[in-house]
């Protein structure tokens, strides 16, 4: 058969776009009796066909998938299937996921260590104001799925800890692993009931990673009573001045006190980052915005959705019991193709 169905997904998949390990980690099956199928090339050319009945069940008999499924119907499947994984994604595991962003370290209970930071002061302000940025900046540059996984891609190539980051190493698998996140994307940025909401717990979470990161930028330890590092020439202290006044002036604007908060507003649009640091001359406010719009855009690179997915997933735990089999030995990658043929 030509194309399969993602247990794992809710999604038809076409077995030209599958990898051998697809078959397995997204639970494909077949469309009509959905026994599970296993990947076959043969001159590369690609498709699916049954397991289970070479396994235990020599008199099965199924003829696959149904003629008359269109491609068009299999798209509005999984359309739909996508909308509703995101919309799922959001009610249930948005705040689970974010404690399982390797970069974060969690210690304690997300919910209350977020919770805290987006009731601080001017947060929500904040918040709604870098909203509105982000759906202008996103519907230049983050609408095309294609640029949002090469970007995702360049962002994992750099972390320096790969070994923790729990998601898909290729094939078809990994694709569906961005299309999760740049759907969680879109979806947080149509401003519908609850996306704001949910913005606002992505926003917290990413403003918690660069505040270390701009602390950092800005050398405030181990200058040990020099203004600057003896080693920064005139570029690099610029750059450690301006995150200076980035990292006093951000905690400022999370103050409750107004007046240091207006202060703080007033001083980050009227100072400019300048290149050769930036593009093009930015003020401090949009330079942070940027940052904090980067760190939420990677933080959804990385976060384990299929794992996470499939931990929940009654369906797929079922299509385990019933053939574990199978499944350790695609895992494992004992099936031979030559078995099926
Ligand atoms: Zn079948």
């Amino acid at each position: 058969m030509l194309f399969g169905y993602s247990l794992a997904l809710n999604e038809y998949v076409d077995a030209n776009r599958l990898e051998p390990n697809d078959c397995g980690l997204l639970k494909v099956c077949c469309p009509a009796c959905k026994q599970p199928v296993s990947l076959l090339e043969v001159n590369g050319h690609r498709s699916l066909a049954h397991v289970q009945p070479f396994f235990d069940d020599p008199a099965f008999r199924c003829d696959g998938p149904v003629a008359d499924l269109t491609l068009e119907q299999r798209e509005q499947q999984n359309l739909s299937a996508r909308n509703k994984r995101t919309e799922m994604i959001r009610w249930d595991f948005l705040i689970p996921l974010l404690g399982k962003d390797p970069l974060a370290n969690y210690e304690d209970d997300t919910e209350v260590i977020l919770g805290k930071l987006r009731a601080s002061g001017a947060m929500r302000w904040l918040s709604r104001w870098h909203r509105e940025m982000s759906a202008d900046v996103c519907g230049k540059t983050c609408n095309d799925p294609i640029e949002f996984r090469s970007e995702g891609e360049r962002h994992l190539a750099l972390l320096e800890m790969p070994c923790r980051i729990d998601i898909p190493a290729h094939g078809y698998v990994r694709q569906a692993h961005f299309q999760i996140g740049f759907d969680l994307l879109q979806s947080l940025l149509t401003g519908k009931k609850g996306a704001n909401e949910d913005y606002d717990w992505l926003f917290v979470h990413a403003v918690k990673l660069c505040l270390p990161q701009w602390k950092n930028e800005a050398r405030l330890d181990g200058a040990e009573g020099e203004e600057y590092p003896k080693d920064a020439d005139a570029m690099e202290r610029e750059k450690i001045a301006a995150a200076r006044i980035i990292v006093g002036q951000f905690c400022d604007l999370l103050l409750e006190d107004r007046a240091k908060h207006i202060k703080a507003i007033e001083v980050l649009t009227e100072l400019e980052m300048k290149p050769p640091m930036t593009p093009i001359p930015m003020p401090l406010l949009s330079y942070i915005s940027l940052d904090i719009l980067h760190a939420m855009k990677a933080t959804l690179f990385r976060l384990p959705y299929l794992s996470m997915l499939s931990e929940h997933d009654s369906e797929t735990n079922a299509y385990e019991s019933t053939y574990p089999h199978i499944l350790a030995a695609t895992d494992a990658r004992e099936v031979s193709y030559g078995d099926f043929v």
